[in-house]
């Protein structure tokens, strides 16, 4: 329903994001960018809120795991694979519920990746989305915007969060 409403009243002159249901006008000559559910006008916006992690330290270190697993997370469905997107929850688990430092995570995931060979597959919520990576490239508080935003994100995963709860078990040493 969510989807044929946002079909209609998407003028041909934008493209909408099959994940997270941005809007933009439609620009031509963007390169196909990841194999994300997403639309290129979205992967463009994505790529500059990275860039503007890439080039602050600071920044970078707060919040930086918490961009790249909320916009893959989000972006669930169509070509994503299960791997990733197991990954990409596992990752907003350990900083949201866990509490483990963002720089922390990579090693833990890492760990996870060498341990697993057949990957679940999680069905992606059906969700309205409020909030997108669009809304971090506008903030004036980056890093706060960020924060709201992956949790948006991994409550809309609810249904799921006992069962990556149980997949994160093998981050552990
Ligand atoms: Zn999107």
């Amino acid at each position: 329903m969510w989807a044929r409403a946002a079909i209609l009243s998407t003028p041909a002159s934008d493209a909408r994001c099959p994940g997270c249901g941005l809007v933009m006008p439609r620009r031509e000559n963007l390169p196909p960018g990841g194999y994300y559910n997403i639309s290129r006008e979205c992967w463009s916006v994505y790529t500059e809120v990275l860039a503007n992690e890439y080039g602050n330290a600071a920044l970078f270190g707060q919040v930086h795991q918490l961009t790249v697993d909320a916009y893959a997370a989000q972006h669930a469905g169509g070509p994503h694979p299960d791997k990733s997107v197991d990954v990409h929850l596992v990752g907003l688990y350990l900083v949201i519920e866990k509490n483990v430092k963002p720089t922390d995570v990579p090693p833990r995931l890492q760990r996870m990746v060498e341990r697993t060979e057949a990957w679940p597959h999680f069905e992606p919520p059906n969700v309205d989305w409020t909030i997108n990576v669009s809304d971090v490239a506008l903030a004036e508080d980056h890093a706060a915007k960020v924060r709201e935003w992956s949790a948006a994100v991994w409550q809309a995963w609810a249904p799921r969060h006992a069962a990556i709860a149980e997949l994160a078990l093998r981050t552990e040493a």
